[in-house]
């Protein structure tokens, strides 16, 4: 491949009428690569996914594919495949004749389909259910079979649009697994649309957050997380809390800003906002601490403990800050999570390295 990525999408444009759902936009993603696309509904996920595939041609840019420019290719020449939400199964024929479809049609000897398919059903552990059909399976093997079929041809890149929609939230759960797994044994590129950040950070090699048919922010899920790029991604990638306000003064790597309510609060900062602009630090409710009021406080407010919820091993506290601001804290019983009691006042503050101050 002489270092070219897998897939190269070069500034690419596709509008409909005066909509346009994706922008100038720029990827590239290696061989061996679980991406995940992410963002909000109507944020183009499903255009670019159908560009890459071939089902849509781009305005403007190009794409291209083991350094080989495929924008003008149809979907069948392009050495990808695509797996829909609805991955509707043939209903009257059985799982095994499913998953060979692709080998059939392109004229495969029988012997290599039969062996292939036995590989595909192993890889999806349903070995032995090649001659049900699709109603005498279960949600989660429909969707196993789904795979199977999209994987036996051994595209470079599959396309996967919400492909555990269908299913309920334990089995979406045990799926991932199964997912990540058929992706590592087949070293084909899995690029995956969501819109459950979950989901995605869980598969996810690295994960792109989209917002209004660009990209904000291209990462590892876990470095998305710790220092998101934008409000946006900060908002839409775990849970955070914002303070806004304006910047009064630079810090080492930093800024101190002042909210509107009178608090003044230091954060990272990658960017060089000018003073007196304004900007909003993100602060995960894990990252906030909790301690007496004191006269050395600093980084934080005075609050009341609002609601205390605990859940699988972790509590979390609404609290309701004298500025009126109300923040989420989360703390596990090790951190003294179980200490703190509804009604209680608290002094929450973060240590300025665990924020960031976002200007966009
Ligand atoms: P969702 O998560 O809801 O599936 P998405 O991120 O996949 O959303 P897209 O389906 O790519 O979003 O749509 C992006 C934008 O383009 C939306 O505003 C949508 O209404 C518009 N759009 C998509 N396909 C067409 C089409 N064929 N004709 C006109 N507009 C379209």
């Amino acid at each position: 491949m002489g270092g070219a990525p897998l897939l190269r999408l070069a500034r690419v444009t596709k509008a409909y009428g005066h909509l346009v759902a994706v922008r100038d936009l720029s990827l590239d993603i290696p061989a061996n690569e679980f991406f995940a696309l992410l963002g909000p509904s109507g944020c183009g996920k499903t255009t670019l996914m159908r560009l890459i595939a071939g089902f849509e041609t781009p305005d403007d840019g190009r794409i291209y594919l083991d350094g080989q420019d495929i924008t003008d290719l149809p979907p069948h020449l392009r050495p990808i495949n695509m797996m829909f939400q609805s991955y509707a199964l043939f209903p009257h024929m059985s799982v095994a004749h499913n998953i060979a479809f692709g080998l059939k049609q392109e004229g495969r000897p029988h012997q290599e389909i039969t062996a292939r398919v036995e590989d595909m059903l192993r890889l999806v552990q349903m070995s032995g259910l090649g001659d049900r059909r699709p109603d005498q399976l279960s949600g989660g093997q429909r969707q196993r079979v789904a795979l199977a079929r999209a994987l036996i041809k051994r595209p470079k890149l599959l396309l996967l649009d919400e492909p555990l929609a269908a299913l309920d939230r334990k089995l979406r759960h045990d799926t991932q697994f199964e997912l990540m797994q058929a992706q590592r044994e087949t070293g084909t590129s899995f690029v995956v649309v969501t819109h459950d950040q979950d989901e995605a950070m869980v598969m996810a090699h690295r994960m792109a957050v989209m917002r209004a048919g660009a990209i904000d922010q291209i990462g590892a899920p876990r470095e998305v997380y710790e220092e998101p790029a934008t409000r946006h991604v900060a908002g839409f990638v775990g849970e955070t809390n914002f303070f806004e306000g304006r910047v009064i003064q630079y810090m080492p790597g930093g800024v101190e800003i002042e909210t509107g309510k009178g608090l003044r609060l230091e954060a990272l900062c990658r960017e060089h906002p000018a003073i007196g602009s304004k900007v909003t630090i993100s602060i995960r409710p894990e990252n906030l601490r909790l301690s007496v009021p004191g006269i050395f406080s600093k980084n934080g407010s005075a609050g009341e403990i609002l609601d205390h919820v605990f859940r699988e091993g972790l509590s979390s506290f609404r609290i309701k800050l004298e500025t009126g601001d109300l923040v989420h804290v989360r703390k596990s019983v090790g951190e003294g999570g179980a200490q703190h009691k509804r009604g209680e006042r608290v002094f929450v503050s973060f240590a300025p390295e665990h924020a960031r101050a976002l200007v966009k």
